[in-house]
């Protein structure tokens, strides 16, 4: 038994941002690592040191770490360090029963794929392999001696089958209390348990994971040992009110230095070049989230918006008086909507698949109902008809990326004081029921991409209601441009 950290990379450990560490001065961590170099996989000072604390143990043989939490940007030691990880169980302590579950079914596939590969590859331990089943959700590498690796998709199983002697929760970001409260218990019965959770940094709605975090950030972790690979400083640009844009100057976003400190794979498995054309790519608040460790967190202000607050404002007039219109575009434009607004009354106007009809429907509400603008989110899927639109000659409002956000909290407090009605279209209210939101500075914006139904019928709202207000003489600035 050494206490020594082997690796077989000479560069020093990138120490993490944030940590809670077990006691480790008797681990299996070193002889897991060079199993894991056997096949292929040398871990890293980083990776070696998370197995270091995965196979820590006590005077009485039992793990010192009940509970692992790795947090760290994608693509760069996360996966790896879980495949690490259960070669260590699986033929090194010989666990029984290990299950490996993420959110997605087509993650959790790549990742039962990548271990049989992964063992495959290395004789010493393909021999010990008994079957290998392939199947829709039940996947499972079983050895010879009672041995066995299940994989599961929370998405299709809910809590259920997620327990065993050993448990890895990828995509730890996704995590619910329903999966929590199915595998706890559980494990709490079983000597020896483990579970660890492997993410990126979470996004609004990830309470599970904030729990974790917070209890690894502050100390008070007990048996958890926890470490955090992500930027300290979120938000915090040299411009002051930084929006992140990409001409953005000073931008935290494009500081490849604080980049390095946080991605621990940079220059090896992950290239400079890699991290510019993700920035080009993503969204800036996904960007900093999954390569900057910049939690998306509620905003104090942040009130849900229920199903039942959100139907308890039917009602059965419809808009009157000055009408303003508002538009918008599933991702992919699956869908558009159009939303009107008048007297704090909105309606959906129509909502059908694609976006080919919404010129000629447009311009014959603009004319029918003396509509002079219609709102639109330029940076969301919109952006694609817009020019389409413009040539048609059709009066557009562009509400700005500080506006949007305006824009959302304005309709929520509306909700809140009941000064909004609509007419209990079944689309709202499916779209608020499966909507999900993303932070953006102090405030937050509707996430398309997160949400699990098209909400164009509730962004369309939101923004009709926005340019309603504004018009109407709210103490609100409006900072609306026209084209
Ligand atoms: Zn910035």
């Amino acid at each position: 038994m050494r206490a020594v950290t082997v690796s077989a990379h000479s560069r020093a450990l990138i120490e993490p941002t944030f940590s809670h560490l077990v006691g480790a001065a008797q681990t299996l961590g070193p002889e897991v690592g060079e199993l894991a170099a056997l096949a292929g996989l040398p871990p890293d000072p980083e990776q070696q040191l998370v197995l270091d604390q995965v196979f820590a143990f006590e005077r009485d043989g039992s793990p010192s770490a009940f509970e692992v939490g790795i947090i760290a940007p994608r693509q760069n030691l996360k996966t790896a360090t879980l495949k690490m990880i259960n070669i260590g169980w699986l033929f090194l302590t010989e666990e029984r029963l290990v299950t490996w579950s993420s959110h997605e079914f087509k993650t959790t596939v790549e990742a039962f794929r990548d271990m049989i590969e992964l063992i495959e590859s290395t004789p010493h331990l393909d021999r010990e392999v008994k079957s290998i089943q392939r199947g829709n959700g039940d996947e499972c590498i079983e050895l010879f001696g009672d041995r066995r690796l299940l994989f599961k998709a929370r998405t299709k199983g809910g809590g259920r089958g997620l327990t065993g002697n050993k448990t890895n929760l990828d995509e730890g970001y996704a995590l619910r209390e329903i999966h929590m409260g199915a595998l706890l218990p559980t494990m709490a019965a079983t000597p020896n348990a483990q579970v660890v959770y492997a993410s990126s940094a979470g996004m609004v709605d990830s309470d599970v994971l904030r729990g974790i975090r917070d209890r690894g950030r502050d100390g008070t972790g007990g048996r958890l040992a926890y470490v955090e690979w992500g930027d300290p400083n979120p938000n915090v640009c040299q411009g002051e009110d930084c929006g992140h844009e990409l001409a953005a100057v000073g931008c935290a976003l494009d500081d490849m230095d604080r980049l390095a400190r946080v991605n621990t794979a940079l220059d090896r498995r992950i290239t400079r070049d890699t991290l510019r054309a993700m920035r080009q790519a993503m969204p800036p608040e996904e960007f900093a989230r999954e390569f900057l460790g910049w939690w998306d967190e509620r905003a104090t202000t942040d009130t849900d918006l229920s199903a039942a607050d959100w139907s308890a404002l039917a009602g059965s007039a419809g808009p009157s008086g000055r009408l303003v219109m508002a538009v918008d575009v599933a991702p992919s434009q699956a869908w558009s909507s159009i939303v009107a607004c008048g007297n704090g009354v909105i309606e959906l106007v129509d909502r059908r698949r694609g976006t080919s009809w919404l010129p000629e429907r447009m311009a014959d509400l603009a004319e029918r109902h003396n509509v002079d603008t219609f709102a639109v989110d330029p940076v969301g899927p919109v952006g694609g008809v817009l020019p389409e639109l413009e040539r048609a000659g059709l009066p557009l409002a562009l509400v700005d990326g500080k506006e949007s956000v305006r824009a959302c909290g304005a309709l929520v407090a509306a909700v809140a004081d009941k000064s909004l009605s609509h007419r209990g279209e079944p689309e709202f209210l499916a779209a608020v029921g499966g909507s999900s939101r993303r932070s953006v500075g102090d405030g937050w914006k509707w996430s398309r991409k997160d949400s699990t139904v098209d909400i164009s019928p509730l962004v369309a709202a939101t923004l009709a209601h926005w340019l309603w207000l504004s018009r109407a003489g709210e103490p609100i600035t409006p900072d609306i441009y026209f084209v």
